[in-house]
């Protein structure tokens, strides 16, 4: 492990170790129930300082987005979304008292993208930020899988299609989804 990757390890770990799931457990990505037994894939991200500039929002450290099941497990993260560091990690979960929490002692980064890395980031709707306490929406991945879970029928899924069709810079398998 080079210097920048125990940097990267040492920085996760400090910010989400010993953290709830956020959707206790179940995969963020499908909803369907998580395996918590085994080593679970989680996407992290962090604002850069650009975005926190531009953003109304001050969070330095890494956030745990969204944890995949089995079946959303992915090999690399894409499409990537600027402003934001992202990162792919494997992680245990641990039960205390009932309540499922991040395990980082055995922490494995399986890919990581900068935020000068990317696609320009996605015109979100603050809103849906704040009412869903989800900063996992400025990532161009998480606003993908939402467009394909949502009904088209669904107030969420228009909105989604509004942020995306006032974005400067949208990755090619996003706009697919609301042509
Ligand atoms: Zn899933």
């Amino acid at each position: 492990m080079d210097g920048t990757q125990q940097e990267l390890t040492e920085a996760i770990t400090q910010a989400i170790h010993g953290e709830e799931l956020a959707s206790t457990t179940a995969c963020d990505i499908c909803a369907q129930p998580l395996d918590i037994n085994t080593p679970v894939q989680y996407d992290v991200m962090r604002f850069s300082s650009e975005a926190k500039r531009r953003l109304p929002f001050s969070s330095h450290s890494w956030i745990a987005d969204a944890a995949r099941c089995d079946d959303c497990t992915i090999q690399a993260l894409g499409p990537t979304t600027q402003w934001l560091d992202e990162a792919l990690i494997k992680v245990n979960v641990t039960e205390s008292g009932g309540i499922p929490l991040i395990d980082c002692t055995d922490i494995r980064i399986i890919d990581v993208s900068p935020s000068n890395d990317g696609y320009g980031p996605p015109m979100v709707d603050l809103g849906m930020v704040y009412r869903r306490s989800d900063f996992g929406l400025f990532r161009w991945m998480r606003v993908r899988e939402a467009l394909r879970r949502n009904p088209p029928s669904s107030f969420e899924w228009c909105v989604l299609r509004e942020c995306v069709n006032q974005s400067d810079d949208v990755p090619p398998s996003v706009s697919r989804l609301i042509s």
